[in-house]
């Protein structure tokens, strides 16, 4: 219900209580005043017709009807007379006939009063003349006689008093009443006009339409109201500016940082989820509104959001792995959002650390494979040197045998040492490389030359299957010549006698394609993943005899990807292997 219609209803009701109250007060005073008025009257009548009667009254005239026929005549009124028994014995308004059938009056309130205390009187309707009348009943006495006289006059004046008021005053009371609500209504209207400016304008800011400002017309309560609400909405405005900026400022760090957020609200349903946690758990519904296990299909993350739901404050720092979309380890840091004491959500942060892990790992199994190559050739060398000390230097065919095989063992250690200061130096990331334009032919020639030897002992051939008209490549000289050494040296070591080794390149799409084929042992499927790590044999017992460190290949994927290559492999085992790289020319 609108205002407007409340204050008109209000005001109506209000109206029409006062002015019917004032009507009917009104009718009720006057009437009570000629009520009185008459009552007066008739009292005084009645006092005089008794002393008439007394005193003066025809003596010796009986007849009571006509007596009262007579005063009634004289005062305008009806006149009844009883005796002392109630019988009617005369009445201005009734015949002799009618006397006779008349019942008796004794039982009229009036009579019966005026009887006991000397006068009664009683306003009631009359049967008899079919009126509402006035009563009034004195006792008398007369010869000796006692009986009541009784006056009656009709209250129609009282009616017509009533009626009189009504003509009087019914038109203007209605007339005020009109003119009053109308008043009403405007006033109502002046007042809830602006209110109504002012709901629609209120309305507008909710759905944020701040462009326009109410009109402040005047200097009273409402035009204050205006101004205040003015005020209001250019305070709101700014601080939904403040807002908007800062949570569009937060969204943009939250989108752009590299570790998964995951905002949720005090029932643990999912408020926020950024970009690097949706790729990391692969997510691809809209998350918003639903609980993390309906969309990360981990167990483990939808205890720690409902765990940490139930903290009030602190942290909660846990490590947890996820098989699905890959296999990976993250760091969680839950909190919770605590306001006025009470939890409103939480916030976890996801941190990848599964690299961290490997890299953990890989240190922990070279530090492991380091010291186990290390050991093996001193062990040896302890031992050979302990025996000769013991006596075998005196031997000169044993201690001769003895002394090889620790020259043997120390080139091992040697060229162990070196392998290792070489991939240190590759991975510190302080090895930089000096790229120039160099031939391909020459460096394979270089490096074919050094092997040769190796390769005659076990009658291996090796083909330089090159074109001198090859473009040249952009590389680093001792790098590139590295790589070859030692992919060559594998080939020859892994090549049983009388075996071919073939060296070919070919250009294309701006890369140089090398690769180094022999009629080996090849390697099995399952191993080829592995042999770039280090220290990694596919033979375990082998090797070592044939002076293998475990570092050359893993040496050579470096060098080949700092110089913007890469490195395959493609064998069959009991019949060779290719291992091919590429490397950039030179532009
Ligand atoms: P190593 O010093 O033991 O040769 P590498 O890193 O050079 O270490 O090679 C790792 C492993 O890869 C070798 O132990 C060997 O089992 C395998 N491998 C490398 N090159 C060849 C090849 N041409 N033919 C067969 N197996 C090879």
């Amino acid at each position: 219900m609108h205002i407007h219609h409340k204050i008109v209803g209000l005001f109506t009701i209000i109206t029409a209580v006062i002015l019917s109250n004032i009507y009917f007060s009104l009718n009720r005073n006057l009437r009570e005043q000629a009520f009185e008025r008459i009552s007066a009257n008739i009292e005084r009548q009645a006092v005089s017709i008794r002393t008439l009667l007394e005193r003066y009254a025809g003596a010796g005239n009986d007849d009571y009807d006509d007596i009262a026929d007579r005063l009634a005549a004289d005062f305008q009124l009806r006149v009844t007379i009883v005796d002392a028994t109630g019988r009617v014995l005369g009445d201005s308004n009734l015949d002799a006939e009618a006397l006779r059938t008349i019942e008796n009056h004794k039982d009229r309130p009036e009579i019966r009063a005026a009887f006991a205390e000397g006068s009664g009187v009683s306003d009631r309707y009359s049967t008899t003349v079919d009126k509402a009348m006035l009563y009034h009943a004195v006792r008398f006495s007369r010869d000796g006689q006692t009986g009541v006289v009784r006056l009656s006059i009709p209250l129609a004046e009282l009616e017509e008093i009533g009626s009189r008021l009504r003509r009087l005053l019914v038109v203007p009371l209605l007339l005020a009443f009109f003119c009053i609500v109308i008043l009403n209504t405007a006033t109502a209207a002046v007042v809830s006009g602006p209110l109504r400016t002012i709901t629609a304008q209120a309305r507008r800011i909710a759905a944020g339409d701040f462009s326009r400002k109410l009109p402040v017309r005047t200097r009273d309560e409402v035009g204050k109201l205006a101004e205040a609400f003015n005020y209001m909405i250019g305070h709101v405005r700014s601080r939904i500016e403040e807002v908007t900026t800062s949570k569009s400022r937060l969204e943009a760090v939250f989108l752009s940082m590299f570790d998964g957020i995951l905002v949720v609200d005090a029932r643990g349903s999912i408020v926020l989820m950024n970009q690097a946690l949706r790729e990391l758990l692969s997510v691809q519904s809209d998350p918003v509104g639903k609980r993390p296990m309906e969309v990360i299909r981990n167990i483990e993350i939808q205890e720690l959001t409902v765990e940490t739901l139930t903290l009030r404050e602190g942290l909660i720092r846990r490590e947890l792995s996820i098989l699905m979309p890959e296999e990976r380890c993250l760091l969680v840091h839950a909190t919770p959002i605590c306001r006025d004491g009470k939890t409103q959500g939480a916030v976890l942060v996801f941190h990848d650390i599964t690299e961290l892990r490997t890299l953990e790992n890989v240190r922990k199994d070279f530090v492991a494979n380091v010291s186990h190559e290390l050991r093996t050739p001193v062990a040896s060398i302890q031992g050979y040197t302990e025996t000769l000390l013991d006596g075998a230097i005196n031997d000169p065919d044993n201690a001769r045998d003895f002394l090889e095989i620790i020259h043997t063992e120390s080139g091992r250690l040697a060229a162990l040492i070196s392998d290792l200061m070489e991939l240190a130096r590759i991975e510190s990331g302080k090895f930089q490389p000096q790229f120039q334009s160099c031939s391909l032919v020459g460096f394979c020639r270089r490096a074919v030359e050094g092997l040769r030897p190796m390769a005659e002992r076990k009658n291996i051939s090796i083909t330089l299957d090159l074109d001198e008209r090859l473009p040249p490549v952009r590389a680093d000289e001792t790098q590139l010549t590295q790589v070859l050494i030692n992919l060559i040296d594998n080939a020859v070591k892994y090549t049983g006698d009388n075996g071919n080794i073939i060296v070919s390149a070919a250009a294309a799409e701006g890369m140089m394609r090398v690769a180094v084929s022999d009629t080996g042992i090849g390697i099995p499927e399952k191993d080829i993943p592995r042999i770039f790590e280090r220290f990694y044999r596919v033979d375990k017992a082998r090797p070592r005899a044939q002076g293998g460190t475990g570092l050359g290949l893993a040496i050579v994927k470096h060098i080949v990807q700092v110089h913007g290559g890469d490195l395959t492999v493609e064998s069959t085992p009991g019949r060779g292997s290719v291992f091919t790289f590429t490397v950039p020319l030179a532009s």
